[in-house]
């Protein structure tokens, strides 16, 4: 314990030697915007930091006896200093920093180094201490990053979003201000950690340390709770949403969530669902062709057709389209949303573990031995939905004839289809096309120039530096190019009307945050997200034939449709006879 006042007060002086000198400096260089300062003062005392740290050490202080239990110490300090900031932000928008606050502000970030420190000294051993303190480092400075600037929340359902992004999309989003992050909140640190010179003491001392540690952590964080009882209780009961942005702890708590939704013990069995599945239309009908649309972060307020003032749906405008005004979405993210719209689950009983433990519509419809599916996919994957059919991927220029500069249009999803349609002769056909529609936060690299209409518009993916006007001209011109998708897609139904009844459905997956209150993207748990991302674009396109065998006047366009109806809604639409089926659900036959 010798050199414990000198290693407890590296940090102190460290941080405070920076940040005067920071100021200073800033002090003698003027920035155009407060923006800029802000951020020069942030990385400048953060590489100052590193650099006194780093220098502080390599100058010879005793640092024989720097346990694990000190290490965690000064990295859950760094923690609460440099990756919270959306964190504050967000607490001084509900607790301003006045008179009767002053001290539960205070004491947030108290009970913040306690509560990091605390998990991370749990966790702690020879082996682990240093893994987990590395690993924790890189994954929060991207954290940090995403939080401050687009104030996201990073919970499971994100995870899983973000897990199952490919690099392709990532690198849409990569940006220097992401690279910096990853130096100076991420490598730098991480680079601290694995030369930090730790020394281990016997078995028992190591647990002795651990133990007092933690039971010193705990009280601390008690006392500070119970000093300020009072607005703790608010800030856990009617402010949760607060503790989202807390770094590390919510991702070390979603990780948790993730692995627990996803991982069960045991293989993962499959349920066989409508193996009773009959096809009830009369054996003289034509044969069914039905192209579903799967579209990507369309939120309904910026088509036309829902009465949106930039004409974003024009030549949809002119096909004889049901449009469905009201459709919310089962969840706000592509992984969320695309197995529970297929699911047999309402939105209130659908869950990742349940969706992938069950057959879907596709499965019911294949069970029929009557209806070939097949599944093309510009977005990403099925999300799991089209394990079991033919699949895809368009996301190539192997499959995709339509490729620029590695972006692969919609559009090329439709060639080819007219083969595949002759060859099903006879059988009746469900195609799903997966758009990458408007995916962010490129949205500008969504649609070729000639559907450049609104101007002008963001063309990075720093979404921050773009004005909302520009970040939203951008995303409208990807629609405008969805709009041209779908009446092509039309088109190429049309020329199959004398051999089949024909239809086209599309449906959003979730909606998107254009900058509204500074949020962006998608993602937000379901029940804080704003309407913008749940209230997604949907419309319906039927041939002539196809109609009269539907009764169209009793779909009330004023009614609330959500994702959960497009199970069985399909299943009507096919005349499927099955126990999986219900009627109040199916949007054409609710009320028969
Ligand atoms: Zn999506």
């Amino acid at each position: 314990m010798t050199s414990s006042v000198p290693m407890v007060r590296v940090p102190m002086v460290v941080l405070k030697s920076c940040f005067t000198h920071s100021s200073q400096m800033i002090d003698m260089l003027n920035f155009e915007h407060e923006k800029q300062r802000i951020s020069y003062t942030f990385f400048h005392s953060i590489s100052r930091y590193f650099r006194y740290t780093i220098f502080t050490f390599s100058q010879g202080l005793d640092i024989k006896t720097f346990t694990q239990y000190r290490l965690i110490l000064i990295i859950s300090i760094f923690f609460v200093f440099f990756y919270n900031l959306d964190f504050y932000a967000n607490t001084l928008r509900v607790y301003p920093f006045i008179t009767q606050n002053y001290g539960f502000l205070f004491s947030l970030p108290v009970v913040l180094f306690t509560l990091t420190a605390l998990i991370f000294t749990l966790v702690a051993s020879k082996w682990t201490t240093k893994p987990m303190l590395i690993f924790a480092l890189i994954a929060s400075s991207m954290a940090a990053y995403f939080m401050d600037t687009y104030h996201v929340v990073l919970d499971d359902s994100m995870l899983r979003n973000t897990l199952q992004t490919d690099m392709k999309e990532s690198l849409d989003l990569l940006s220097i201000k992401q690279v910096l992050y990853f130096i100076f909140l991420g490598l730098l640190p991480a680079y601290f950690v694995f030369k930090a010179p730790l020394s281990y003491r016997n078995v028992g001392q190591e647990l002795f340390s651990k133990l007092k540690q933690s039971l010193l952590l705990i009280l601390i964080m008690a006392l500070a709770i119970f000093a300020f009882s009072k607005h703790y209780t608010s800030f856990a009961r009617e402010h949760k949403p607060l503790r989202y942005s807390t770094n590390p702890t919510y991702w070390i708590y979603s990780v948790g969530k993730y692995i627990d939704k996803t991982f069960a013990s045991g293989p993962i069995v499959v349920a066989p669902l409508g193996l009773d599945a009959k096809i009830m239309t009369k054996a003289d009908a034509l044969p069914k062709l039905i192209i579903m649309v799967v579209g990507e972060a369309v939120r309904a307020d910026h088509f036309s057709l829902n009465g949106y003032s930039n004409e974003t749906t024009p030549l949809l405008k002119h096909e004889d389209v049901l449009n469905l005004p009201h459709v919310s979405s089962c969840g706000t993210s592509t992984a969320a949303s695309v197995p529970c719209m297929f699911s047999v689950y309402s939105k209130s009983e659908y869950s990742y573990k349940k969706g992938i433990r069950s057959e879907n519509v596709l499965d019911v419809l294949a069970h029929t031995k009557k209806v070939s599916v097949l599944w093309r996919d510009n977005n990403s994957d099925s999300k799991g939905v089209a394990i079991r059919v033919p699949f895809e991927d368009y996301r190539t220029d192997k499959t995709n004839s339509i490729c620029v500069e590695g972006e692969c249009r919609d559009i090329g999803m439709l060639i080819g289809l007219n083969d595949y349609i002759k060859a099903q002769a006879g059988k009746d056909i469900l195609i799903v096309l997966h758009q990458m529609g408007n995916h962010g936060p490129a949205y500008f690299k969504r649609y070729e120039k000639s559907f450049e209409k609104f101007t002008p518009v963001c063309e990075t993916n720093q979404l921050e530096e773009c004005s909302q006007a520009e970040i939203s001209n951008a995303y409208d011109n990807a629609i405008l190019y969805t709009d041209s998708f779908l009446v092509k897609t039309i088109a190429l139904l049309k020329q199959h009307m004398q051999t089949h009844q024909t239809a086209m459905l599309y449906m959003s997956d979730h909606g998107e945050s254009l900058g509204e209150n500074g949020i962006y993207l998608h993602g937000l748990p379901y029940f804080m997200a704003p309407d913008a991302q749940t209230h997604v674009a949907a419309l319906m396109w039927f041939d002539k034939s196809f109609k009269e065998t539907l009764n169209m006047s009793q779909i009330d366009l004023s009614q609330n449709y959500s994702h959960d109806n497009l199970f069985h809604s399909l299943l009507g639409l096919f005349n499927v006879q099955t126990s999986a089926y219900k009627q109040q659900l199916d949007i054409f036959r609710a009320k028969q």
